[in-house]
């Protein structure tokens, strides 16, 4: 089984967001492993295209990355719990300070250059926009003075709410750069991007809102090989349950991908694989370790031959109600990841 991923198509797409972000420079979310495609080839192939800002949830995250990108400008999301005052200020990467606690940790452990959240009501994670954010942040070496938009992907008042709200933040703490928009804020326009855009999902081809569909190419191609050619015959049933019976004979695929490998169950008996043009269904139930098709459209094709899966996500998450950052982040570890560009 293997990933394809374009690396062409990656740093595309960066660079489409980066212009998109107009004045303001696009850096890129590399957290849960790059969304799954690997964060080190990511922050590699993005660093080399200019990408300057980095954001990775956890510690552990940052030192995956050692080498690969600026310690300065690789900033770890969740900040600074207790014990990990050491990781902090080992020079790392940057915390991002998202409370009172973490602020006075920070400062404790001899603090420095840091980054802070500014909650502006996704009552999530930062400083609440209530608290007296200003007193907080008194006499902090702040590089990015950030919030994060709960909505961006909807047209809702909340976004516009939350903007006025990091406004009024930003007249508070002093910080050499504002940051607010990830990849579908940044379609919100210039009034969100500030200094500092922080696109994920969009540089991995996922596309959050339509008004960046025609900006953002695929990265991840899902290919497998075919195990074994079956012939059914009419009154066969195909997997677990028997959820699919063959109404006349044919011929299937049984290939080497399932469950475990993040394709999810949600695709038995609606998903697809391609070869050419011609769509081969997934027959009945996702298997861990396996799932049959219809070969009937693809003569051609026979045990040992690979076989790319018909995923592409916007489509995938209407087609399943499952979100694009959850096939991405939960794609397997089991793949090769091939990087092409
Ligand atoms: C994950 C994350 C992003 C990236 O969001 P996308 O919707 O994937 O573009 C940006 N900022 C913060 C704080 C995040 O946690």
């Amino acid at each position: 089984m293997r990933l394809v991923l374009d690396g062409g198509a990656l740093v595309s797409n960066w660079r489409a967001l980066d212009r998109l972000s107009g004045d303001a420079s696009a850096g890129a979310a590399v957290k849960a492993d790059g969304y799954g495609l690997g964060a080190a080839e990511v922050a590699r192939r993005l660093a080399a295209a200019g990408c300057r800002d980095f954001f990775v949830a956890h510690w552990g995250e940052a030192q995956a990355l050692t080498g690969l990108v600026d310690p300065a400008r690789l900033a770890v999301l969740h900040g600074i719990a207790p014990g990990e005052e050491a990781a902090a200020t080992a020079g790392l990467a940057v915390p991002v300070l998202n409370s009172a606690e973490q602020i006075a940790r920070w400062r404790e452990a001899g603090g420095g250059r840091c980054h802070v959240m500014v909650d502006t009501g996704m009552s999530r994670l930062g400083l609440n926009w209530r608290e007296d954010v200003a007193g907080l942040c008194a006499g902090l070496d702040i590089d990015l003075c950030m919030s994060h938009l709960a909505s961006a992907e909807e047209d809702t008042a909340q976004n516009a709410a939350q903007l006025a709200r990091f406004e009024q933040a930003r007249q508070q703490v002093a910080a050499r750069r504002y940051s607010f928009a990830n990849s579908a804020g940044i379609a919100l326009g210039t009034g969100y991007h500030f200094d500092c855009t922080r696109p994920g999902l969009a540089l991995y081809g996922g596309v959050p809102c339509d008004e960046l569909a025609d900006h953002i190419c695929p990265v991840m191609r899902i290919e497998t090989r075919i195990l074994q050619v079956r012939h059914v015959r009419a009154g066969d049933s195909v997997g677990y349950g028997a959820t699919f019976v063959a109404q006349h004979d044919m011929r299937t695929a049984t290939l080497a991908l399932g469950y475990a490998d993040g394709f999810k169950r949600a695709l038995s008996s609606i998903g697809a694989f391609r070869n050419g043009d011609a769509r081969l269904p997934i027959l009945g139930r996702v298997s861990m370790d396996l799932t049959c098709i219809d070969l009937s459209a693809a003569p051609a094709l026979g045990e040992g031959d690979w076989i790319a899966a018909d995923f592409v996500l916007p489509e995938v998450q209407a087609a399943t109600g499952i979100s694009q950052y959850e096939w991405l982040t939960q794609i397997g570890r089991r793949f090769d990841r091939i990087w092409v560009d």
